[in-house]
């Protein structure tokens, strides 16, 4: 990978980030943008927009008349994690916290897991979890006590956190061991492409390329800023085609395998995605990564192309997968003290390098969008023809 690239994807892996409390990803990736000219702005929900400066030049860029689709690349920027809700009264010292969780986590060997708390000025401070009660089914954590290992004099509601480990972000061979890649990998290649795409001053002349990056808030609960953002109406649009690709970090599972190549995902838990746009996908695929990526239905999880799909837009989705997904130790490693308990969660970075090359592959003009089967058809008709004689006899 690029040094440049890799200082990035590091910055962007060291940052703190929960739901809903995504600020430092939002300040690290703007001010990469704002370095490179490129366009960016918030929109009312507080996503992240980069290819349009504003609403106006946003809705603009949709109006385009074009046969070019433009592709609207969404990855999330928060992660499982717990917002503080008060100073326990009973504690004076400001040592103990009551926390509530947002998003998966793991189940087991909670008790004494070390956690790190953020706030808007970055990291506060560290503690351990205490007392964790679980949601009604039992699948993630509801709330707990967090004790910490120094005490703060802060508002409780102005600090967030999540399962620490020895580093952010550290990096063993080509795999990255992290607090948190799931979605900020996708972040980072969303930013690479945009920086890509509009970097050069060449390129600011010519027309803008078909490319807007979403950087969504809070997916972890529920898809909230994604869906914010189609409820905004913005992307309705009559005069050009558009096409969601949603970027993830997603739970490894056979035939997804860590360091084997990014995913063509063909679907998630909910849903497969748009056969016509994932045609297109997939033979890029086998043109600028032949035996180097991999292809299937990730249904360990749900992703945002389910909820482009549920507000009618033609979506389709690429993964990295992704080592001890949602930090439950399901694959072990370092810093992994029990099978399932708390971990951090790995990638590879050839999978990364992978996913960059498919999503430049996919900014490419003069693919067969609008009619992705026709070569395909044609073998089937061929086929056809030689077995017309034994059709009729
Ligand atoms: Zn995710």
């Amino acid at each position: 990978m690029h040094p440049q690239h890799l200082n990035l994807l590091l910055d962007l892996l060291a940052q703190p980030t929960a739901p809903f409390r995504e600020e430092h990803i939002i300040a690290c990736a703007s001010h990469v943008l704002e370095q490179a000219n490129v366009p960016y702005f918030s929109d009312p929900v507080g996503n992240l927009i980069i290819g349009a400066t504003s609403r106006a030049h946003y809705l603009r860029r949709i109006g385009e008349k074009s046969t070019e689709p433009l592709r609207v690349f969404i990855a999330h920027m928060d992660h499982p994690g717990f917002h503080c809700v008060e100073w326990l009264s009973s504690d004076r010292s400001r040592g103990r916290l009551k926390v509530l969780w947002h998003g998966g986590a793991p189940v087991k060997h909670l008790a004494g897991a070390a956690v790190w708390l953020a706030d808007r000025h970055g990291w506060a401070g560290s503690g351990t979890l205490r007392k964790v009660t679980l949601i009604a089914s039992k699948r993630t954590i509801h709330s707990a006590e967090v004790l910490l290992d120094t005490p703060l004099n802060t508002p409780a509601t102005s600090l967030y956190g999540g399962f620490q480990f020895r580093a952010p972000v550290w990096r063993r061979g080509k795999k990255l061991y992290t607090k948190a890649a799931d979605d900020l990998v996708g972040v980072f290649a969303i930013v690479a492409t945009a920086l890509e795409m509009f970097g050069t001053a060449k390129r600011r002349a010519a027309s803008a390329p078909p490319f807007i990056g979403l950087l969504t808030r809070a997916e972890e609960v529920g898809f909230v800023g994604a869906v914010g953002h189609f409820e905004l109406g913005w992307l309705s649009t009559k005069h050009r085609p558009i096409v969601c690709v949603s970027l993830e970090a997603s739970r490894t599972l056979p035939g997804a395998i860590v360091g084997k190549g990014p995913v063509v995902r063909l679907g998630d838990r909910r849903t497969v995605f748009n056969p016509d746009a994932l045609k297109v996908l997939t033979d890029l695929a086998e043109h600028v990564l032949p035996g180097k990526h991999q292809r299937r239905v990730m249904d360990g999880g749900a992703c945002e192309a389910t909820a482009a799909t549920a507000y009618g837009f033609p979506a389709i989705g690429i993964s990295v997968p992704l080592g001890n997904y949602h930090n439950q130790g399901f694959e072990g490693g370092p810093d992994c003290a029990h099978t399932e308990g708390p971990a951090p969660e790995f990638v590879h970075l050839d999978d990364i390098a992978g996913e960059l090359v498919l999503c430049r592959a996919l900014m490419q003009s003069n693919l067969p969008w609008g009619d992705a089967w026709h070569k395909q058809r044609q073998a089937l008709q061929k086929n056809l023809r030689g077995y017309r004689k034994l059709l009729n006899p």
